[in-house]
């Protein structure tokens, strides 16, 4: 069993504990918390042993009548691999501390890539992260981004990525953030960071984002245009795309039409929160024009992410081969909006190439 802490029990690191928890081979050992506010109690009601983070306000949790069992120094003490999921920037501060207790750490990609040996992504680059001491899961968006460019590339070879992020203003529990009735170009300069971010785990690419934040709290919407070295016709692209297993190719029947129809889906299905771990794509939206894919996706900011995270803790920690990995996680978390729906439908029709 991996022996796993978090610290950081946010929108990533409750998402992240949860995931962990449902390993057949990782133990949740605890999780901190900075603050004995809500989310500290939600993790004592699900079971979770809390550490306070912050030594030093072990009163405040006293106080509040919450039980903790240590600080995040005796967290570290019990434990194989810590899973950073703290504000960003809070990370980098973390790290000595982590090295001086000899732990393997997984980082969020808030963090400067140099923060750790590799940048991850389960699809695009597990192999590198084995064996080393620390990796960094990819931002939301550019594991969205990466989980399309991988495929394309192995398939047909990409010349150029062209992609435009609509980018949510804040999660749903950020009642601080904005804008509340605008559309800003963010960053107004040109091209963002995320391209460059993306070529942490997809070195060879070319790829150049725009970023605009809008008042939305749901998801991120990426408008996507990819130039290939070949010219698949859409039906090829969209079977490829469905055979992808952390991405749901939203059929026209299914009359989802945005985020709020997404997340409704998400909850219907049961889902925990309503997390939608699968990048989002609109089957009607991927098209081919000579070379060129376009294509709409939407990305759940605060969960797509989550299986990243198991899959780095495995890639550091265990010689368990990726694709074994991926299916395990995916199993475990029950993620299965993968492909189409209808896919499985009582005809037993699977999307092909001929559809
Ligand atoms: P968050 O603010 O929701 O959660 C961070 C948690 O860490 C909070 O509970 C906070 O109290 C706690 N914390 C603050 N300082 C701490 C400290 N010194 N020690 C321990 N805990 C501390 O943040 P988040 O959205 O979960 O983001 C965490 C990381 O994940 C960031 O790097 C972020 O960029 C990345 N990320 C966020 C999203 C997203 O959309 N929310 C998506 C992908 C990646």
């Amino acid at each position: 069993m991996i022996r796993v802490g978090v610290n950081g029990y946010g929108t990533i690191g409750k998402r992240v504990a949860d995931a962990v928890a449902a390993q057949p081979d990782m133990e949740l050992v605890g999780v901190s918390k900075t603050r004995p506010n809500y989310e500290a109690d939600a993790a004592r009601r699900r079971g979770y042993s809390l550490y306070a983070a912050v030594p030093d306000r072990t009163d405040a949790f006293a106080e509040a009548g919450v039980e903790i069992a240590g600080t995040l120094p005796d967290l570290l003490e019990a434990i194989d691999v810590v899973v950073d999921c703290c504000p960003s920037g809070v990370g980098a501060d973390n790290r000595t501390l982590y090295e001086s207790h000899g732990v393997h750490a997984v980082y969020q990609g808030g963090e400067d890539a140099d923060i750790a040996d590799a940048s991850f992504n389960a699809r695009a680059n597990f192999e590198a992260t084995r064996g080393g001491r620390s990796t960094r899961v990819v931002s939301c968006n550019t594991t969205g981004l990466s989980r399309v460019i991988a495929p394309l590339q192995e398939r047909y070879g990409v010349s150029k990525v062209r992609a435009t992020l609509v980018r949510r203003g804040g999660d749903p529990s950020q009642s601080d953030r904005g804008p509340i009735n605008d559309v800003l170009p963010d960053p107004v300069t040109v091209p963002s960071h995320h391209g460059p971010d993306v070529n942490t785990v997809i070195p060879d690419v070319a790829v150049d984002t725009l970023g605009l934040t809008v008042p939305a709290t749901q998801m991120h919407t990426h408008s996507l245009n990819v130039s290939l070295e070949s010219e698949p016709d859409a039906a090829d692209v969209r079977a490829l795309l469905a055979g992808e297993d952390r991405t749901f190719l939203i059929p026209p029947e299914a009359s989802i039409d945005g985020a709020g129809a997404l997340k409704e889906f998400a909850r219907d299905v049961g889902r925990p929160r309503g997390d939608l771990w699968e990048n989002c794509v609109w089957e009607q939206s991927v098209n081919v024009v000579d070379d060129d894919v376009y294509l709409f996706q939407n990305v759940h900011q605060e969960a797509d992410v989550v299986p990243e995270n198991v899959d780095a803790i495995r890639a550091l920690l265990t010689d368990v081969p990726a694709d074994e990995s991926i299916a395990r996680t995916n199993e475990t978390l029950g993620m299965g909006l993968a492909g189409r729906l209808g896919a499985d439908r009582a005809d037993g029709r699977r999307l092909t190439a001929g559809d």
